[in-house]
């Protein structure tokens, strides 16, 4: 964790700054309360030009790194301490409205997320991080499955991470798009996310080598009616399909809502007879095969 010990200095130093600043400082209208017992120091937002007041009680309670730094000896010559933070404005307000019980603005943009978490983590408070763990499962961030599998992984929420590994399976992680979310992940995280996509393409493509379906390289089957010769080469090309279609998109859905109706492949399968004339058995009845297709697809593993 890296670790950055805001500067402290008493507010009669900090006149010696005012030139520096592009404009007066002020406070936080939601942290501008004179209350507060004697220590309660003063947070500065990034750029120093707004502060905020906040009891000391709120901080040492809510965050052990406070309660460390607010427990040391203070100088007696200054009552006042205005401690210099890295966090923006708006970050800084978020955190402390989360740890003083205040109402909470909206949040709708991982970066936020990202900034509160980071934060939060920094000055070990275990509130934020609990509100962010909620929100996250929330809308508008459930569209962003890469985004939330990464923080659940970052920060141990397991059953958050198994959902979040579940949405992604919408995704092929060799999407372009979808790289860029990886990049955020952890090795052991990714490969946990690799593996789920893979093992739904292998899992599929063993199942449907399995009875009922026909076997591959069944070169000496005939036709229970009349017994003339069988190639089962339309169910082969189906079957490749499908494994194609679900190693782009893992989900499967595709497959089962369109794919084995509208596929050419489908269709030829589905009309597929025995080549003796007389027979013309339908090789495959397409109501029963489609059943247990989507029998297959959702007995595969679904998250980490
Ligand atoms: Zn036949």
């Amino acid at each position: 964790m890296n670790l950055e010990t805001p500067s402290m200095q008493s507010s009669d130093d900090s006149e010696s700054d005012d030139t520096s600043r592009s404009q007066a400082p002020s406070f936080n209208p939601a942290f501008d309360s004179p209350d507060g017992d004697i220590g309660t120091p003063i947070l500065s937002a990034k750029g120093g030009n707004t502060f905020f007041r906040i009891h000391s009680f709120i901080l040492k309670t809510t965050s052990s790194w406070f309660r460390t730094m607010l427990s040391l000896p203070q100088g007696q010559s200054s009552p006042v301490e205005v401690i210099f933070m890295e966090e923006d404005e708006d970050t800084l307000e978020l955190l402390l409205r989360m740890i003083s019980g205040l109402p909470l603005l909206p949040i709708v943009h991982y970066d936020v997320v990202d900034k509160i978490l980071f934060a939060a983590e920094k000055y070990d408070m275990p509130g934020p991080i609990g509100v962010i763990r909620l929100l996250v499962m929330t809308p508008p961030f459930l569209d962003s499955p890469f985004r939330l599998y990464t923080v659940a992984c970052r920060y141990g929420w397991e059953e958050e991470a198994r959902f979040a590994s579940t949405q992604t399976l919408a995704h092929h992680l060799h999407d372009p798009q979808v790289r860029q979310g990886l990049r955020r992940l952890s090795t052991d995280a990714l490969l946990d996310l690799i593996s789920l996509h893979h093992s739904r393409k292998e899992s599929l493509r063993d199942r449907l080598n399995k009875p009922p379906f026909v076997a591959s390289e069944n070169a000496a089957s005939t036709c229970g009616n009349c017994n003339a010769p069988l190639d089962y080469h339309t169910w082969r090309i189906l079957k490749f399909r499908m494994i194609q279609e679900i190693e782009i998109r893992p989900l499967g859905d595709t497959i089962l809502d369109k794919g084995l109706v509208d596929w050419p492949e489908a269709k030829a399968c589905w009309l597929a007879k025995c080549p003796n004339r007389v027979c013309a058995r339908s090789l495959y009845d397409q109501e029963p095969t489609m059943r247990i297709i989507k029998e297959c697809i959702d007995e595969l593993p679904r998250s980490i």
